[in-house]
């Protein structure tokens, strides 16, 4: 089985039963309990947690004319009436939470069909692609390429194409945009002016358009990764971050099978199903990225120090050392019109954080007695400090949503400005105020030490 090749034309198998009802937000065809064995995906597919034969599985997804008509209709009017349900996906993730990668793995192609994909790095994320061969149903994978990987990496979405008989569907940085950014900055302005600009170029407007071609994605995020952001990474989540082909909040679902896993125990199942790997791996690599912003590391370090590690030095100032792909951030989801002004992207973009105009911060500053306290970052999203810690500030959004601590934002540059040093105390960008449940004067935060853990022993001490 290590060595078997599956030939999978992944993009184009798809049940029409399941295309045919698309839905929108937060809901999806369930195909996963109410429909057995004798649904015509079933039928197309070979069972699954069972490696496949790869002549077989060409061969097993074309075969609907063994279903009737009769069935046929039957399955598209259960599917229609599952389609109605809403999914409860935190109950969901609390069901799978003991389940293993590849019982996740078949649970999502199998509810999602041809709608979902497996995002691949082109690192140890290949595990997920064999747990997908391994579910003997059809999967996509899709890759961001960049223009800057390393040989290595595109050395092994060759193999994996070729391995699992899959194209591996690449999404490309807008060339106009790259274009822009290098001819204004030169090759290597993330080395002086942060990773955001560029990976915002690069990664994050390729990848929303990939996700806005989805009902759901998949990622090889584990908690191990970084214990401090990816501890709570649940297996199966509404996607916080990014939209889905519905569009809108919630019209995207995450999957996480592999969260659970321990990297060495990943290991374990790369070497013992004889995937193929990059061979950055064998030279001290472990996470993988782009090439000017990846290095190996020594042994006991983590594996999150490989990357950006220029930056590291800045997280003295500026708290910047996360790279989560998950805390990357979408626009206009706050939709009160600050997504882009005079051309510059507007930053700390996610439902979990207030985006205040000036009414708002006024009547923040004016109440005595507010029934929650607020922490608001006044900013400018054209500066390098704002931008430094906007992964650190989306990922306390999302630690403190519905814990009783309003997170919000007050952009503070142009007209702004000066209201904002003359009533918020605002020096330099980015201030930060905290403004207690009981008392009118908002407390400026003392430090530039910016990372989640020292905003919220802030955050805790006053509140
Ligand atoms: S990782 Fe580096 S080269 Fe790659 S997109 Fe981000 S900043 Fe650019």
């Amino acid at each position: 089985m290590a060595s078997a090749t599956a030939s999978i034309p992944s993009h184009t198998i798809v049940s029409r039963d399941r295309k045919a009802t698309q839905i929108g937000a937060v809901r999806h065809v369930n195909l996963v309990s109410s429909i057995s064995q004798s649904t015509s995906t079933r039928r197309l597919t070979v069972g699954p947690l069972h490696a496949v034969e790869p002549g077989k599985r060409a061969e097993a997804v074309v075969a609907p004319k063994a279903v009737s008509n009769g069935a046929v209709a039957h399955v598209e009017k259960r599917v229609e009436e599952v389609a109605a349900r809403p999914v409860d996906y935190e109950k969901l993730a609390a069901q799978l939470e003991n389940a293993s990668p590849l019982e996740i793995m078949d649970k999502a192609l199998e509810m999602f069909g041809d709608d979902i994909a497996i995002a691949f790095s082109g690192a140890e994320d290949v595990a997920l692609i064999e747990y997908a061969k391994l579910t003997g149903r059809p999967f996509r994978v899709f890759s961001l390429d960049t223009g800057r990987l390393n040989p290595e990496t595109y050395q092994i979405f060759d193999q994996v194409e070729k391995r699992y008989g899959i194209r591996i569907e690449y999404m490309f940085p807008d060339a106009g945009e790259v274009q822009a950014l290098v001819r204004q900055k030169g090759l290597f302005s993330f080395y002086e002016d942060g990773h955001q600009e560029c990976c915002r170029i690069r990664k994050v407007r390729p990848l929303r358009r990939a996700l806005s071609g989805l009902r759901a994605w998949i990622t090889g995020q584990r908690k191990d990764q970084s214990p401090g952001t990816r501890a709570h990474i649940p297996i199966v989540q509404v996607d916080p971050s990014f939209e889905g082909m519905a569009g809108g909040a919630g019209s995207l679902i995450k999957w996480n099978p592999v969260a659970n896993v321990d990297g060495k125990d990943i290991w374990n199942f790369l070497r013992t199903m004889d995937v193929p790997v990059n061979s950055l791996h064998f030279q001290g690599y472990v996470s993988i990225g782009c090439e000017p912003c990846t290095r190996p590391v020594l042994p006991g370090q983590h594996e999150r120090e490989g990357r950006w590690w220029w930056e590291d030095a800045k997280a003295k100032e500026c708290g910047l050392h996360k790279g989560n792909i998950s805390q990357e951030v979408k626009a206009g989801v706050n939709g009160n019109g600050s997504a882009s002004v005079n051309g510059t992207a507007d930053i700390f973009e996610t439902k979990n954080i207030v985006n205040l105009c000036r009414a708002g911060i006024e009547n923040l500053l004016r109440l005595e007695q507010r029934t929650e306290p607020w922490i608001v970052v006044l900013y400018d999203p054209s500066c390098q400090f704002c931008q430094g810690m906007e992964a650190s500030y989306v990922e306390l959004a999302e630690k403190l949503s519905g814990s009783g601590v309003k997170v919000a934002k007050f952009r503070a540059d142009g007209d702004q400005k000066r209201f904002a040093q003359e009533e918020l105390q605002l020096g330099s960008f980015p201030t930060i105020l905290f403004f207690p449940k009981h008392g009118s004067r908002p407390i400026k935060y003392p430090s530039e030490k910016r990372d989640v853990d020292s905003l919220l022993a802030f955050i805790n001490a006053l509140r």
